[in-house]
């Protein structure tokens, strides 16, 4: 397969790039990445000498330049986002560029080419927040942040690309990743850093909101099923039923960094802040996936990864 994964030199990305090409050996891949704050092509340090990897730096919503790569490859597998909620908080705009208009741009470029697989990368945060039970697949959509609202978009337009022009699109939403190369404005890798040299660990509120956590190379794991076994016009929820607290987390980094809790700080919580999210996951069980690392080993590869 030929394939184009736009923001691969961020988290997800990089590492799907890495499990692509570690998999399977027939596999070429672009990268199509603009490396803004949040990607860097240190992430892709090992692969940028690949003769089946070509990394170019640019812009989803560059339309020429978005044609004259789709027309060279079978899928396109779209994790280029902003993606962080607080900066959404912050301001919204961007989220909207990139996300929506962005996605739009790669939609129109695959509705002209030939493309066997869309694979657009979503969230379970698309859903909002539920207290009770866990989110399938057929429930309404009700995202209750901007960064959140704009995937939402961006799934809406993709599947309506699926039903008016027939474009092969696949959606996959998957809960809260951890593991190596993640920027260190999100939550595990930030408080990893801060415990490992004795910083206080801000925790929004009183530590109680729950997510759930996937190790990312399961994520990847799936993702790579889904795009090749999935079927067309489907969702796929990817999820690990691993729940916690944002407190049990903080205690679980401090105890794997071996720090002490003192460095616990309770700070103002985000606002509009979703109490929990869960996913049900039987439809991604049924292609043969489910996770292999728990949170804990998943958690012990990343402090590694981190302090190394
Ligand atoms: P990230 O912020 O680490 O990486 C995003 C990448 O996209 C960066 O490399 C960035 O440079 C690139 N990018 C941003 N704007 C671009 C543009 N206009 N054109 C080209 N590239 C651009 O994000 P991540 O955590 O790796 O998330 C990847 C995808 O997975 C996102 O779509 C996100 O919504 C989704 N997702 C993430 C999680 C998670 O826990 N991190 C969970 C579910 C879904």
């Amino acid at each position: 397969m030929r394939i184009l994964v736009t923001g691969g030199a961020g988290f997800i990305g990089s590492n799907f790039v890495h499990y692509l090409l570690n998999q399977h050996e027939d596999d070429e891949v672009i990268t199509l990445d603009a490396l803004t704050y949040a990607g860097s092509k240190d992430n892709l340090a090992s692969v940028l000498d690949d003769s089946r990897h070509k990394f170019v730096e640019g812009d989803i919503c560059d339309r020429d330049l978005v044609t004259e790569l789709v027309s060279d490859v079978d899928a396109i597998v779209n994790f280029a986002a902003e993606s962080h909620v607080d900066r959404s908080i912050e301001g919204a705009k961007p989220f909207v560029t990139t996300n929506v208009q962005g996605t739009q741009t790669l939609l129109d470029a695959a509705n002209e080419a030939d493309i066997q697989r869309f694979l657009q990368i979503s969230t379970d945060e698309v859903y909002g927040q539920i207290l009770d039970g866990k989110f399938s697949e057929d429930d309404p959509l009700n995202p209750r942040n901007p960064y959140s609202a704009t995937k939402a978009g961006a799934d809406l337009l993709a599947q309506s690309f699926q039903t008016t022009h027939d474009l092969p699109v696949i959606i996959t939403r998957t809960c809260n990743n951890f593991g190596p190369r993640q920027h260190p404005e999100k939550l595990i890798p930030k408080f990893i850093q801060n415990a490992a040299t004795g910083e206080n660990l801000p925790v929004y509120g009183d530590g109680s909101n729950v997510r759930e956590w996937i190790y990312v190379e399961d994520n990847c794991r799936a993702l790579d099923l889904v795009l090749r076994k999935g079927k067309v016009g489907e969702i796929y929820n990817i999820g690990s039923h691993a729940e916690k607290t944002n407190l049990k987390v903080t205690e679980a980094i401090l105890d794997t960094v071996g720090a002490d809790d003192d460095l616990i700080e309770f700070v103002n919580d985000r606002a509009g802040h979703d109490q929990r999210y869960a996913l049900e996951t039987k439809k991604i069980e049924t292609l043969g996936w489910e996770p292999e690392y728990s949170f804990e080993e998943g958690l012990e590869r990343t402090v590694n990864y981190y302090l190394d």
